[in-house]
């Protein structure tokens, strides 16, 4: 039997614990995390959308595994009685740039394999949609929502019943190289002997990188907050799919829109404010180890100084209700502050950067000795969890 550390209880580390516990009998599931519950932090706080590949560089590992990723996301979903709904997604260009953007999207998703997509005429899209405004509309009917809340539960009850142990409240300190082939596992509780050591630990994928390897990581997280607002209950007729921007092709991140919840409910946003917490949900929230540690990485300086305006125009629209309304307007016109209930919720991304400021768009996992780390899973990973869990055992395990 091998001892299989796993790290982080978001939905990467439980989906490979769920992958290797369905897979191989002969693997032990540790896994450790350090608050009192799982999916607290990226898995717990997204926007809830199956993804399907569309916006992915042709080719790499985000696009094929955002591809077989939301299949076999949908066939869990339906195994396992979980909340989902394939509700589809319109694409919206609003001036005549965004409308060569989106057809160069449209172009990217049929390269990735996808069937389904549509340009909608403007009746269609009046069918559909009666409050969007759009020079041009993308119809993406393979895409929908789910409760991951739910997906994560499924996964953690399957690893304990494979005979696998979840341990809350355990944050990992740090490793002992034993031989070649066994680490001495520290947490703030125990310690333990492992075969295998996996670091799905998100926001802070570099440190623990560093911590259990002793080398530098490659790689540096920069926490990007999200931040939603919640449609009130007598306006949530305003939106029937999913209605995205077209997206800056730039950044890794979406832009401002609209979402059905599974429970019914309806959502805008979320915004990319640069977060001076790895773990800062508030825009008051401030840590000075991580704030310091970013204004001394040449990598921050140089992504801040090439996407100032950027990094400003989402802070603007996390200070004032006003910016943050006029990002869904681009939208729908129509929709107005008073339509919005206050305090909606926020999600902190890991987005990885390189030394020379680039935000790096593809997953990353690497392999060192007995231990695999990934590096960067942003979005989709959720969405592509079971199909990155599965690339992982395949080619690392
Ligand atoms: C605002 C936002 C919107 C998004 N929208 C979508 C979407 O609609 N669809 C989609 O597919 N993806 C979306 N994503 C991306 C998706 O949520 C992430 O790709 C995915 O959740 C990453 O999972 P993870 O397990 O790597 O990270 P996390 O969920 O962050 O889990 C990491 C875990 O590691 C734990 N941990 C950290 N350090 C330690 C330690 N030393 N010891 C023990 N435990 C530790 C943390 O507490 C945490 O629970 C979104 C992300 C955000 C933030």
């Amino acid at each position: 039997m091998k001892e299989v550390a796993i790290i982080g209880g978001g939905i990467l580390g439980l989906a490979i614990g769920y992958e290797l516990s369905k897979s191989n009998t002969n693997y032990k599931i540790s896994l450790f995390e350090k608050e009192t519950a799982i999916g607290k932090h990226q898995s717990g706080n997204n926007s809830g959308v199956l993804h399907c590949g569309l916006y992915y560089k042709p080719g790499s590992l985000k696009a094929k595994l955002a591809l077989e990723g939301i299949k076999e996301m949908i066939t869990f979903c339906r195994d396992n009685d979980i909340q989902h709904e394939v509700c589809g997604k319109i694409v919206v260009a609003s001036d005549q740039r965004e409308i060569k953007l989106l057809d160069d999207l449209a172009e990217r998703g049929k390269l990735n394999g996808l069937s389904g997509l549509k340009f909608l005429n403007a009746e269609e899209l009046k069918i559909r949609e009666p409050n969007v405004k759009a020079t041009k509309a993308l119809l993406v009917p393979e895409e929908g929502i789910v409760s991951y809340k739910q997906v994560m539960d499924v996964m953690a009850a399957f690893i304990k019943s494979a005979g696998g142990e979840i341990y809350l409240n355990n944050k990992v300190i740090g490793l002992s190289k034993l031989n070649e082939n066994a680490s001495l596992l520290k947490t703030d509780q125990f310690e333990k002997t492992f075969d295998l050591v996996i670091n799905c630990t998100g926001l802070f994928s570099d440190r623990t990188y560093t911590s259990l390897t002793k080398h530098k990581s490659p790689i540096k997280i920069l926490p990007f907050r999200g931040e939603y607002m919640h449609i009130a209950d007598q306006y949530k007729q305003i939106v029937n799919h999913l209605i995205y921007p077209v997206p800056d092709p730039q950044y890794p991140f979406l832009g401002v829109h609209f979402t059905r919840m599974v429970n019914g409910g309806r959502e805008v946003g979320p915004n990319a404010v640069l977060a001076l917490k790895r773990e800062g949900y508030k825009n008051t929230d401030f840590s000075f180890s991580d704030a310091l540690e970013a204004l001394t990485y040449k990598g921050f300086l140089n992504f801040l100084s090439k996407n100032f305006k950027f990094a400003v125009g989402e802070f603007a629209s996390s200070l004032s209700t006003k910016a943050f309304v006029a990002k869904a307007k681009k939208l729908i016109p129509d929709v107005e502050e008073y339509m919005f209930t206050k305090g909606g919720t926020a999600g902190v991304r890991a987005q990885a950067i390189s030394p020379e400021g680039e935000l790096l768009m593809d997953f990353n996992i690497i392999k060192e000795n007995n231990q695999i780390h990934v590096l960067n899973a942003p979005s989709p990973g959720a969405t592509a969890s079971l199909s990155i869990a599965k690339y992982i055992i395949q080619n690392y395990i």
